[in-house]
């Protein structure tokens, strides 16, 4: 079914529930009950971008979004516990029972005046209020731009994202070129998108990728860093790795990776069972760290630089510290780590060289090392590049899987066992000795 839009002349494509078939239990009931209460109070309001897309391909969306024509102080004014939040675009933030949903004013189109955009075409200034129409349109990937009336039950579709979803197919709103240009990390986005849900991008928004990759160094650090960690840290690390790599993105975004001709960094097998690994885990549940990730990303010109300076004569634990410190600090001016990650991050690398020593006091120090666990697996991962590290990674290996008695036996010998046995005996009284002996 299509009409003209009530809000301007750009045709929409309503599709009804018999059409898309989403139903009612697959959709947040908080989220549904804010669109009920913007629209009893006489305003518009829609399910918007990622979860819709999401409802529509069968999975279980990450969030609900709301847009509305309702400006924020009246979506505040509307539920009580609410707060407007942002500087740059402002939205209001609902809460209920710990659960949290945005929602967001529909945006108009991207201001036009030189004033908004940096020399490159960035959008720095995005802040005025639109209607449906232009919120659609401002929006990146066709998939991302259906709007759901949970009352209505019916998709609103002005950029045919609907037909898109059908066919797996990531298509840019308006020009690529100029929509990467206006937002680089857009081409962040597609990567993920291909990674994530299996489309492919169509030759138009797919060519202007390569040359966009370089804009990424325009971008404030703290965004992209948001980016790496939705690349990398939900579940797709080895498929967006691979996206990446395709459009030569990922050398923009660690600009000291060494590269071939074609701009794909050289991967390595640290970093390509890093990322198999930190797939694994997210599908069992249990914890990754940005921390450990880092050290896997960056261990190439980490190891390269620590090689040089153990040639000057630095130990390799200093040479790895100064290294790292170093690798690091570069890091951060393209993506931006917090310190209570990178601090980790250096540790790892730097309690490396401490594996060699198997015996003695030093040896079960690093067992009882905080960090023992993440450098251990870093161990792991570096024997599978050196063949020299087998035995060692499995010397560490075997030691935590004894006994405490014949771990202090392999790690101290028998001089401490038998150093420790009048110990032993002299803090027990002497008279129970006897006693027990009788
Ligand atoms: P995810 O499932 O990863 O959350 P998403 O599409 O919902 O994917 P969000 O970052 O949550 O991504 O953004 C919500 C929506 O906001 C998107 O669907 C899209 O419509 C819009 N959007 C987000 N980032 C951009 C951008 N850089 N340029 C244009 N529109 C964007
Ligand atoms: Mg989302």
């Amino acid at each position: 079914m299509s009409s003209e839009s009530p809000t301007n002349n750009l045709k929409v494509n309503i599709h009804p529930l018999g059409e898309h078939g989403i139903k009612r239990r697959q959709i947040n009931r908080f989220a549904v009950g804010i669109v009920e209460g913007l629209v009893e109070k006489g305003y518009r309001a829609y399910l918007v971008g990622g979860c819709v897309r999401d409802l529509l391909l069968g999975l279980k969306p990450k969030d609900f979004d709301i847009a509305t024509n309702a400006t924020p102080e009246q979506v505040h004014k509307t539920f009580r516990y609410s707060r407007i939040i942002g500087r740059r675009f402002r939205l209001v933030h609902v809460y209920t029972r710990g659960e949290l949903i945005e929602v967001a004013t529909f945006r108009g189109a991207a201001q036009s005046q030189d004033a908004s955009h940096d020399a490159s075409g960035r959008i720095l200034s995005d802040n005025t209020f639109g209607s449906m129409a232009e919120d659609a349109v401002r929006r990146d990937f066709t998939i991302n731009a259906l709007f759901y009336d949970p009352i209505k039950q019916e998709i609103h579709d002005f950029v045919g994202g609907y037909a898109d979803v059908l066919e797996r197919k990531l298509k840019v709103i308006g020009d690529p070129e100029s929509r990467y240009r206006e937002d680089p990390v857009r081409v962040l986005r597609a990567a993920r998108f291909v990674a994530k849900l299996g489309v492919s991008t169509d030759s138009g928004s797919e060519e202007p990728i390569r040359s966009a990759g370089k804009l990424l160094g325009n971008v404030p650090s703290a965004r992209l860093y948001d980016e790496l960690l939705k690349l990398f840290l939900s579940g797709q690390a080895v498929n967006s790795m691979a996206a990446l790599q395709e459009w030569g993105l990922m050398h923009h975004l660690f600009p000291q990776l060494k590269c071939d001709r074609d701009n794909r960094v050289i991967e390595g097998k640290v970093l390509r069972q890093a990322l198999i690994n930190t797939d694994q885990r997210i599908r069992e549940r249990k914890p990754v760290t940005p921390a450990f990730l880092y050290a896997a990303l960056l261990w190439q010109p980490v190891s390269k630089l620590a090689t040089s300076y153990g040639e000057r004569g630095y130990s390799p634990q200093d040479a790895l510290t100064v290294a790292g410190d170093e690798i690091i600090a570069k890091q951060c001016q393209r993506t931006a780590i917090p310190r209570r990650f990178s601090g980790v991050t250096k540790v790892i690398w730097s309690m490396q060289p401490r594996f060699v020593n198997t015996k003695g006091r030093r040896a079960n120090a690093l067992l009882n090392q905080r960090k023992f666990r993440a450098a251990y697996d870093f161990l792991l991962l570096r024997a599978l590049e050196d063949e020299s590290l087998e035995s060692l990674a499995k010397w560490w290996t075997d030691i935590q899987e004894v006994s405490q008695e014949q771990r202090e036996q392999q790690i101290f010998g028998d001089s401490k066992r038998k150093s420790q046995r009048p110990r032993r005996r002299k803090s027990k009284p002497a008279s129970n000795d006897t006693s027990t002996s009788k």
